[in-house]
């Protein structure tokens, strides 16, 4: 059993999960790399491992019950604990969509690929969480996906419009305060953080013109400002939403 701590990202063939993985091994961290098609899961954790990092490959489409139980049971059997958990796995396909032009299948499946999926994964992986000295758990978030921005009619994010996106990425924050105040006692912190707009598939596609405001970070100085969240001082916050090392409105 190793004495590494270890870490289960979803969503980490590419984009952020995947530079969350890579960084996380050059530090030492023994690293699970969540990817629903296994053969990309398996090529981007080999590429991780021959940089010198211990990654594997774990495969996790986060709507499928069956192998988030499946995964729940092998890293209680293989490690005992979970360190670190991080909900990164999302889709955002609504993009300049009025809500009264919204299609209840494209709602349903936000709600359930970043919102049910990283609520179900954090309740099954809770007990090996609960057994970490520090068990971290955080949620990624969008400060587009945040009630306060929402609502507050002077805010520069008021007309970004992806409604199903935005809804299930509060839906997320919700989450995070909740099973930060039940983890709390044994010691979880439980965080959402924003991680900037960043330059991945999701940052690029289909974006609006935003002229030179899009997508100015990189994934690795976007992932460095995030991962304080995860280390296992005492001091570590918990229930807070972040956002370049600040604390930002829910
Ligand atoms: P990408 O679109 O680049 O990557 C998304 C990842 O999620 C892919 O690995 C994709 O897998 C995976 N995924 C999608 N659906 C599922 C599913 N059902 N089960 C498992 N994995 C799935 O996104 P980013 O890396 O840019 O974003 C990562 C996180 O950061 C997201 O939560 C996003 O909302 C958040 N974020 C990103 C911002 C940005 O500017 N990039 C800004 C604010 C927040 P596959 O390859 O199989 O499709």
């Amino acid at each position: 059993m190793t004495t590494a701590r270890v870490a289960f990202v979803t969503g980490a063939n590419r984009g952020l999960g995947r530079e969350i993985c890579r960084q996380l091994a050059a530090r030492g961290y023994e690293v699970l790399l969540g990817s629903r098609d296994p053969e990309r899961g398996r090529v981007a954790a080999a590429d991780i491992a021959a940089a010198g990092g211990a990654c594997h490959a774990v495969t996790l489409d986060v709507t499928d019950a069956a192998q988030i139980a499946e995964i729940a049971a092998d890293v209680d059997q293989r490690y005992g604990r979970l360190d670190v958990l991080v909900n990164n796995a999302a889709i955002l396909n609504d993009l300049g969509v009025d809500p009264t032009a919204t299609d209840e299948a494209v709602l349903r499946q936000n709600l359930d690929v970043n919102f049910v999926g990283p609520f179900m994964l954090t309740a099954a992986l809770a007990p090996p969480l609960r057994r970490s000295d520090a068990g971290r758990v955080l949620n990624l978030g969008t400060q587009v996906g945040s009630f306060g921005n929402l609502t507050d009619p002077d805010s520069p994010l008021i007309d970004d419009i992806c409604p199903a996106y935005q809804a299930s990425k509060i839906a997320l924050n919700a989450a995070t305060a909740l099973f930060a105040k039940e983890l709390r006692a044994d010691g979880v912190t439980v965080n959402s953080a924003c991680p900037g707009w960043v330059m991945t598939d999701m940052g690029h596609d289909d974006l609006p013109d935003y002229g030179d405001a899009v997508a100015p970070m990189s994934p690795s100085d976007a992932v460095e400002q995030l991962l304080w969240l995860l280390d296992d001082e005492a001091t570590t916050p918990t229930r807070g939403f972040w956002s370049l090392g600040e604390q930002v409105s829910w």
